[in-house]
């Protein structure tokens, strides 16, 4: 098949191209993103007709949401021709019905084929290709379109890590010298900065609902409930309660940040990464507690902009999500050369924000001890420490299911299981509030493959071949088991 993509110096680019076969091709290339001035995350492209360029992906957002032009663009782009092996290649391809902008019909004696709660990435992708797929689809947003990654995710960390990598460039005198250039000091304005960053997720949101009015979506406001099976009520507070019916539901209600206990936020000194996206501050010393990708990424950031960063990780080595040989390399790459220290084996046990003329006072604690090991006095603390489904209010009482940790327990095709472990019809649970992935573009395609069944045809998504990555200067990107767990994976089975 044909991909055509644009492609730029030193940016690294995971594309994914999903194949009815269940298959997967991963490419590694040299690449930097259309138009956009963020990196891109990740760029899948689903091979379900010849139509596939439509499908182009950002961060599991469709080619359109970011306001990329399709096809008259593409034409600039460098084409590379993939060449599935024969023994691969789908027999038939699975067709696409045409978009319909009257959004279908229901299926008799409901109000909607498919109502999806939560218009994240993963509502917007599974919408889009129900419409495409002729049914009668509705969305329910209690807050706005676009969901974390566009509002406080995805979309403005990288609109900050694209500013944080020409900092960097620009700083890097040998660099600059070795092309002929002569830079004086680089400098940066704060604001300037986040309005780039809150424009970019503006514009990007706006596109998002755009892309559903235009195939005639349903955008729903309010809070979703679910009342019974194939039933949900949705409103806003103070106004009175809608009731509508649906074959099929799909829950995708996402995450918030996790904050552990004895961590006061007070969204200025104390602050998760909704607060830190809008950099209000670029704070000269600040902790940040948890070493995953998100802690990660903001280090990049403030570093760049001048901020000295202290890690701070409960287990026994920084970036513990990450494969050990890449958390090696990175140490060496993305940690020691900054102003960035670390205590790891600790857990920050009480953090109290900065208070008159006081700083932000951490309590360390031995993580195997217990022990009170350490205090340290920063100007502000990120917390960084995962994400929590957001699963509250839902009515999942109401069909007897029952949150593990919060997430909502689903099979391999992503259908809920209730309390007694039986799978709850036309039920289905995706994205962040599942906890299988917790990333954009598993979101999405978690919610394509519900919608590929809803319409006839199994489907598994096959999440090892999902590809994950962290913006960092230089980025890092992985897919598949790392080894470590590879060795448990096949002990298990
Ligand atoms: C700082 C940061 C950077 C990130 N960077 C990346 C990245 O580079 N690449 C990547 O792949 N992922 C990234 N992620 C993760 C990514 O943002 C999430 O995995 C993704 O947003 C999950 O999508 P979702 O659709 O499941 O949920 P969400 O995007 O959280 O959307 C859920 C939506 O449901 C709505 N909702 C919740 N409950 C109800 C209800 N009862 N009724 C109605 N509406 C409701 C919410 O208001 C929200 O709009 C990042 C996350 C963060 C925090």
């Amino acid at each position: 098949m044909d991909l055509y993509i644009q492609r730029d110096s030193n940016h690294l680019l995971s594309l994914s191209f999903s194949l009815p076969s269940r298959r997967t091709y991963i490419l590694s290339l040299s690449t930097y993103i259309f138009q956009m001035q963020a990196s891109v995350s990740s760029l899948s492209i689903s091979y379900l007709n010849s139509t596939f360029r439509s499908n182009i992906r950002f961060c599991g957002l469709r080619l359109e949401a970011p306001g990329f032009q399709s096809d008259a663009q593409l034409n600039k782009y460098q084409r590379i021709r993939i060449v599935p092996r024969k023994s691969i290649l789908p027999k038939r391809l699975v067709s696409v019905s045409a978009s319909t902008s009257d959004n279908g019909s229901p299926t008799k004696s409901f109000d909607y084929d498919l109502v999806i709660i939560g218009a994240g990435v993963g509502g917007h992708g599974a919408a889009l290709h129900a419409v495409e797929k002729g049914l009668k689809t509705a969305i329910v947003e209690g807050d706005v379109v676009g969901g974390t990654c566009v509002n406080r995710g995805c979309v403005p960390s990288k609109a900050l890590l694209a500013v944080s990598g020409r900092m960097r460039e620009l700083q890097d005198e040998h660099h600059m010298k070795a092309l002929g250039l002569q830079v004086a000091a680089a400098g940066y304005d704060r604001q300037a900065v986040a309005d780039h960053a809150n424009n970019l997720a503006s514009k990007i949101r706006n596109n998002l609902t755009n892309s559903m009015k235009a195939l005639g979506v349903d955008i729903l406001t309010g809070f979703g409930t679910i009342l019974g099976p194939q039933k949900i009520k949705y409103g806003k507070v103070g106004f009175p309660d809608n009731v509508i019916t649906a074959k099929d539901i799909i829950i995708a209600t996402g995450s918030v940040p996790f904050v552990p206990k004895g961590i006061e936020v007070d969204g200025k000194t104390v602050i998760t990464s909704d607060h830190a996206l809008k950099l209000e501050v670029v704070p000269d010393w600040v902790a940040i507690v948890g070493s995953g990708y998100i802690g990660l990424e903001f280090s990049d950031v403030y570093t760049a902009l001048g901020s000295e960063v202290t890690f701070i990780e409960a287990l026994d080595q920084l970036m513990p999500g990450f494969d050990p040989e890449i958390g090696k390399l990175a140490q060496r790459v993305l940690i020691n050369p900054r102003k960035i220290d670390y205590h790891t084996g600790v857990f920050a046990t009480k953090i109290t924000p900065a208070e008159d003329g006081k700083p932000v006072i951490i309590e360390l604690t031995d993580a195997k001890t217990k022990e009170p090991k350490d205090t340290l006095e920063v100007d502000a603390a990120l917390i960084a420490t995962g994400r929590a489904p957001f699963t509250k209010g839902l009515g999942l009482e109401n069909i007897n299911v029952e949150t593990q940790r919060g997430f909502v327990p689903v099979d391999e095709r992503m259908r809920v299981i209730d309390a007694n472990g039986n799978l709850v019809p036309h039920l289905y649970c995706i994205g962040d509030a599942n906890g299988k992935m917790m990333l954009a573009h598993a979101a999405s395609a978690q919610g394509i493959s519900v919608v590929e069944q809803v319409t006839g045809r199994d489907h598994v998504l096959n999440h090892l071949s999902i590809p994950a990555a962290c913006f960092t200067h230089p980025e890092i990107s992985m897919v598949g088991l790392t080894e470590v767990n590879s060795k448990s994976f096949y002990v298990i089975m």
